[in-house]
């Protein structure tokens, strides 16, 4: 009866760097979702402006593509019941700034653009993007 879902996940450049994979896995376990599948990667731009082509029109993308390619990040796909909003209320607003309290953004994000993690906004794209890098 309960909707498992599932959503895709991913530790950014700025939080892999910083070495923050373990503290933010662990938030997301202790928070029951279930990694079902995760993978260390480094996407080339072209990756990263196919991942991120929504946003093709807006001033930030460039910079945004850039930035996701700069560096290792950790792709992972989360299990839980509502996955997908439970996962966005976990991560925060986009801008730390903005960020609740306790949430991953608020903790660990650097800036707007360095926000250290990102979600998937609904089933839909969860699918796409979970198909993105898992592709098997
Ligand atoms: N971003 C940025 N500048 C902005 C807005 C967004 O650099 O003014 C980056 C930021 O890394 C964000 C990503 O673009 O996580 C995707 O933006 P979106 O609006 O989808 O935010 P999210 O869904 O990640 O909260
Ligand atoms: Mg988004």
């Amino acid at each position: 009866m309960s909707n498992l879902e599932q959503t895709l996940s991913i530790i950014k450049p700025d939080a892999v760097e910083r070495d923050l994979q373990d503290k933010i896995k662990e938030e997301f376990t202790k928070n029951g979702f279930n990694i079902f599948k995760e993978k260390k990667i480094h996407i080339t731009k072209t990756e990263a402006e196919e991942f991120y082509k929504v946003h093709q029109t807006k001033i930030f993308y460039n910079n945004l593509c850039e930035y996701l390619s700069s560096g290792p990040i950790i792709v992972m796909i989360l299990e839980k019941v509502e996955a997908v909003a439970e996962n966005r209320k976990l991560m925060g607003a986009t801008d730390p700034k903005k960020a609740e309290e306790g949430t991953l953004r608020k903790k660990y994000g650097l800036s707007i653009d360095k926000n250290s993690v990102h979600g998937s906004d609904s089933q839909e794209n969860a699918k796409k993007e979970i198909l993105f890098f898992f592709k098997d």
